[in-house]
C-alpha cells in the first residue's frame, strides 16, 4: 500500500477501509512515512470528515498501533470514565475507588493538566511518592486484588495518537470532530475496558464552550464507542463555573478525601457530580439496572467507610503514605503565601468564571502552560462562596495560595476579573444538562 494513494482517496471524499487505516496508524507509530504525508492525510480527513464507521476503524487502528491492556481473564465488568476536562473537575479521585467498591474493575488511565484545566495525574501526585507510571503487569495485579488502579498513559499505548496529535496541533486540524473522537477513544479502547462513561463538559472552562458543540461531540463519541463494542453513554455537564470548592492539586485531593469521608456539605455540587457519574458507570457496566439504586449503593459505600478504605488501599498500593486519609491537612499543605479575595459590595455571588479561575490557578503555580512546566502542588484557590451565596461587603469569597508574591498577585488579578457580584440571586444551574445514549 502507498500513503499517496490513501491520501488521494480521502482527498476525493471516498471511504477508507480497515486496512488503509491500519496502514496509516502503523506508519504514524513506526515513523515509516514522512510527517508531510501524515499531515496531508489529516487535512484530507479534516476537509472530508470521517463517518462514524470510519472513525471507529481509525480508533481501532490507533489503539492497535501499540500494546493494549488485556483484562479478559478478569471476569467482572471493567469500566472507566473520561472527562473532556474542566476547572475543579477532580471527580475521578474519589470516583474510581468508590465505584470499585461495587465489585466492578476500574482501570482508570488519566492525563496531566495543560492550560486552564487540571489533570488527574497531577492531583494524584500531590500525595508524596504516589506512583502513576505503572507497568502493565502491575496494573493487572492491582486490578485483580483491589479492583482499582489509577495510572498514566504508557509510551507504548496508542503511540499513533501521540504522533497524529502533535501533527494536528501544527497543521490546523485539531478541531476535526472525528479526529478528536478517534484520539480520545483510541486511548480508552487500548485500556481494555468494556464500558465507558463520557463526561462531556460545556461552558467557559470546557474544551467545547457551546452546549450544541459538546452535544455533537458526545453523540460522535457514543456512536463510535458503540461501534467498537463498548457500552457507552455521555453526560453533558456544566462547566461555566468551577466545580466544587477546590482548584489546584493538593486542594482538590483534600476535597476528594473529605467527600469520601462523607463530608458532603463541604462541596455539595462536587459530591453530586461524583455520585451521579458513578451511578451511570454502574448502570452501563451492567452492575445495576436502576440509576436510583446505583446512587444508593454508592452513598452506602461512603457512609459505611468502604470507599475511604478502598482509597487508602489504593494510595498504599501505589507507594503513597495511607495516613494522608487520616490527616489530609497535614500531608496536603497549601503554598505558604495566601491572599483573601473579598466581596467589594453586598449582594450575591452571581458568577465565577471557570476559565478565568483555571487560568488564575495556572498563574498561581497550580498548572502548566507547556508540558515541561513544573507544578506547585500547594498552589490553588479555595472557593468559600459559590454562585447563589449571599455576601456582605468584606466577606471572603476565595482564598488564593502561591509560593511566590508575584504569582499570588498575578493570579488574584485574573481571578478578580471572573467574579461578579449581583444584586439579584442568580438562577441555579443544572449540573447534568442531558444524557446521550
Ligand atoms: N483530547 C484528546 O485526547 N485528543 C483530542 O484530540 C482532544 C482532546
Amino acid at each position: 500500500m502507498r500513503m499517496i494513494d490513501v491520501i488521494i482517496k480521502k482527498r476525493n471524499g471516498k471511504t477508507l477501509n480497515a486496512e488503509e487505516f491500519d496502514f496509516v496508524a502503523q506508519a504514524a507509530a513506526k515513523g515509516t512515512v514522512p510527517d508531510y504525508q501524515l499531515s496531508a492525510f489529516l487535512m484530507a480527513c479534516f476537509l472530508n470528515p470521517l463517518s462514524d464507521k470510519e472513525t471507529a476503524l481509525l480508533t481501532k487502528a490507533m489503539a492497535h498501533s501499540g500494546a493494549r491492556l488485556d483484562f479478559s481473564e478478569i471476569k467482572i465488568p471493567k469500566v472507566d470514565k473520561h472527562s473532556t476536562g474542566g476547572v475543579g473537575d477532580g471527580v475521578s479521585l474519589p470516583l474510581a475507588p468508590l465505584v470499585a467498591c461495587a465489585g466492578v474493575a476500574v482501570p482508570m488511565m488519566s492525563g496531566r493538566g495543560l492550560g486552564h484545566t487540571g489533570g488527574t495525574l497531577d492531583k494524584l501526585e500531590s500525595i508524596k511518592n504516589f506512583e502513576i507510571r505503572i507497568p502493565a503487569k502491575l496494573i493487572h495485579r492491582q486490578i485483580q486484588k483491589l479492583g482499582v488502579c489509577m495510572f498514566g498513559q504508557t509510551k507504548d499505548l496508542a503511540p499513533a495518537d501521540r504522533k497524529l496529535y502533535s501533527l494536528r496541533d501544527a497543521t490546523g486540524t485539531v478541531e476535526s470532530r472525528p479526529l478528536i473522537v478517534a484520539s480520545i477513544l483510541s486511548k480508552k479502547y487500548a485500556e481494555g475496558v468494556d464500558s465507558l462513561l463520557m463526561d462531556v463538559k460545556y461552558g467557559s472552562g470546557a474544551f467545547m464552550q457551546k452546549l450544541e458543540d459538546s452535544k455533537k461531540l458526545a453523540k460522535s463519541l457514543v456512536n463510535t464507542a458503540k461501534l467498537l463494542g463498548l457500552n457507552c453513554r455521555a453526560l453533558i455537564t456544566y462547566m461555566d463555573q468551577p466545580l466544587g470548592r477546590a482548584v489546584g492539586n493538593a486542594n482538590e485531593m483534600y476535597q476528594a478525601i473529605e467527600i469520601l469521608k462523607g463530608n458532603k456539605a463541604l462541596a455539595p455540587d462536587y459530591y453530586e457530580a461524583v455520585i451521579e457519574t458513578g451511578a451511570h458507570m454502574l448502570v452501563i457496566s451492567g452492575r445495576e439496572k436502576d440509576l436510583k439504586k446505583a446512587r444508593q449503593l454508592l452513598e452506602g459505600f461512603i457512609a459505611d467507610g468502604s470507599a475511604l478504605k478502598k482509597f487508602r488501599e489504593m494510595v498504599k498500593w501505589q507507594g503513597g503514605n495511607p495516613a494522608v486519609v487520616d490527616t489530609p491537612e497535614k500531608f496536603l499543605k497549601n503554598a505558604k503565601l495566601q491572599l483573601d479575595f473579598k466581596a467589594d459590595k453586598k449582594g450575591y455571588v452571581g458568577f465565577i468564571d471557570a476559565k478565568l479561575t483555571g487560568r488564575a490557578g495556572v498563574l498561581l503555580g497550580a498548572g502548566r502552560n507547556t508540558m515541561e512546566d513544573p507544578i506547585d502542588y500547594g498552589a490553588g484557590i479555595w472557593l468559600h462562596k459559590k454562585a447563589g451565596d449571599a455576601v456582605k461587603k468584606g466577606d471572603v469569597i476565595a482564598t488564593l495560595y502561591a509560593s511566590d508574591k508575584k504569582r499570588l498577585e498575578a493570579g488574584a488579578e485574573l481571578f478578580a476579573q471572573g467574579v461578579k457580584i449581583t444584586a439579584a440571586k442568580p438562577k441555579p444551574y443544572k449540573l447534568v444538562n442531558s444524557i446521550i445514549k
